[in-house]
């Protein structure tokens, strides 16, 4: 059965990289009736970030891509839930360690007491000489007597893989192809660290193996690590999983997305109103293609579609317009229930309407979310919107709109406009759109020389959503007034 896992580091706000790399396993484990796992991968204690891994379950949560096994929120509690625990990687250091000491013995790790300060100078050294920095291997020597009296000296040490000169490891990459490294160009690596804590190489290994992984499906930074895994997983004796190393996400300059050019974080997504939906769609295709040209997927169809075989080697560009597009796409789509619903917080945020003021304004703001459902990309820009229909004391500037309200027929249509609202009891849009409809007849303002000038007097705009429905919305009195005000 396909196992694959997501095993992010807790180290802050969740990248919209990481959202995919945990969305494609995800993808795939489900294609293939199999498993999805998280593992939270938390040895580098010095990156621990506080709330990073609430933040992680809940991104995970709002979009969907929610793991069978492994670190798991459920009902407000983080559990952890499966046979192959625990997922969280500092709660296993006993497990690393029996494999070190495994290495240790089979003559594949040695202990290196080198100190931070003689590292520093040999890479130094090496960079004067422009050589690849690398450990020199000054401890791979060291005697079993010379090795006990350091430890019983207490002296601080880590554990390295002791590579084997000029030989070739090879894997498959499922995306990439076959892949072969020589070690002469890798690095003794550090597996034990001298806090007690393994690396990132060592753990990686040993859970993806203890928990039954068959697919390591991880962003295209990992890559270079690879060799030394499947090294690792040669010392083991242990089978190799699939690789497949996902292309990297990049910004139009096509240079590493990074936050400079704009929100690459999960949670700034969701917060400016990008829906959960829109944003697994748009990731969804970041990287893969579907065999046909749809654009529009939701998460079943996704799974339906998904193929590893589909996965792009070159760099997928983050193309902030077309998540907009998608966005808006979805938005277009929102039933108005859930339209208002999602809508509203974003109108109290910018005091457009009080929480108190919510129950009580249902309609009116059923009416407002029609208006912006055409007219957003995602909800933060709801308030700019409303903003031209709210504001009741613009003035007018624009040397066309001026013209066009001193034009004769634009003196008949601001009578007309009074006497007619004047008359009525509810200005609603069905209403306005009867007004305008009669004083095309009865005094024969047509097109552009009728819905302008009126829009200007009570917009102060040239253009904007439905004229009718900004009636409905602002309502008699309103529209009354802001007419009166432009003509005075
Ligand atoms: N802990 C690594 C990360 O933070 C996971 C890499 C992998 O999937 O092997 O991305």
């Amino acid at each position: 059965m396909v196992r694959d896992r997501f095993a992010p580091s807790p180290t802050g706000n969740v990248h919209v990289g990481s959202l995919r790399t945990a969305l494609y396993n995800y993808l795939y484990a489900k294609k293939m009736g199999g498993e999805f796992l998280l593992r939270l991968e938390d040895t580098d204690q010095t990156r621990l970030e506080h709330g990073a891994v609430e933040n992680l379950l809940d991104a995970l949560n709002m979009t969907g891509v929610i793991p069978d096994e492994g670190l798991i929120k459920e009902k407000g509690n983080v559990i952890q839930k499966g046979q192959h625990g625990p997922y969280i990687q500092s709660q296993r250091l006993d497990i690393y360690k029996k494999y070190i000491d495994q290495l240790l013995e089979q003559g594949q790790a040695y202990y290196c007491f080198c100190t931070k300060d003689r590292l520093e100078e040999v890479r130094n050294a090496q960079k004067e000489k422009n050589e690849t920095p690398k450990y020199d291997g000054k401890c791979r020597a060291l005697t079993k007597e010379e090795i006990a009296a350091n430890i019983e000296a207490g002296l601080p040490y880590t554990v390295r893989l002791k590579l084997p000169e000029n030989h070739v490891i090879t894997f498959d990459d499922l995306v990439r192809g076959v892949i072969e490294m020589n070690t002469n160009d890798l690095d003794d690596q550090v597996l034990l660290k001298a806090d007690g804590f393994p690396t990132y190489h060592l753990a990686v290994v040993v859970d993806d193996h203890l928990m039954g992984i068959t697919h390591v499906i991880r962003g295209e930074e990992w890559l270079p690590s690879t060799p030394k895994h499947a090294y690792l997983y040669e010392c083991f004796g242990w089978e190799m999983p699939h690789f497949v190393h996902l292309p990297n996400i990049l910004n139009d300059d096509r240079k590493k997305l990074s936050k400079r050019q704009g929100d690459v974080s999960v949670g700034d997504f969701l917060a400016k109103g990008y829906l959960p939906e829109a944003l697994i769609n748009f990731l969804a295709l970041l990287g893969w293609s579907p065999e046909n040209e749809q654009e529009i997927f939701s998460m079943e169809e996704l799974i339906q579609a998904f193929d590893l075989s589909r996965i792009n080697k070159s760099g997928a560009v983050f193309d902030r317009a077309k998540l907009n597009w998608m966005n808006a796409h979805y938005i277009k789509e929102l039933p108005i229930e859930a339209l208002v619903m999602q809508l509203t917080p974003f109108l109290i945020n910018a005091g457009v309407i009080t929480q108190e003021e919510v129950a009580a304004k249902q309609e009116w703001l059923f009416k407002v979310a029609e208006i912006l459902r055409e007219r957003i990309e995602y909800f933060a820009q709801a308030p700019q919107e409303l903003e031209m229909i709210f504001k009741s004391d613009f003035i007018i500037e624009d040397e066309e709109a001026l013209v066009l309200l001193s034009e004769e027929s634009s003196k008949r249509l601001y009578q007309a406009l009074i006497a007619k609202i004047e008359a009525t009891s509810v200005l609603d849009a069905a209403r306005g759109k009867a007004i305008l409809k009669e004083i095309q007849k009865e005094e024969k303002i047509k097109g552009k020389m009728l819905f302008m000038p009126s829009r200007i007097m009570i917009t102060g705009e040239m253009h904007g959503p439905d004229l009718t429905l900004i009636m409905d919305v602002l309502g008699k009195d309103e529209v009354l007034s802001r007419i009166k005000s432009v003509a005075s």
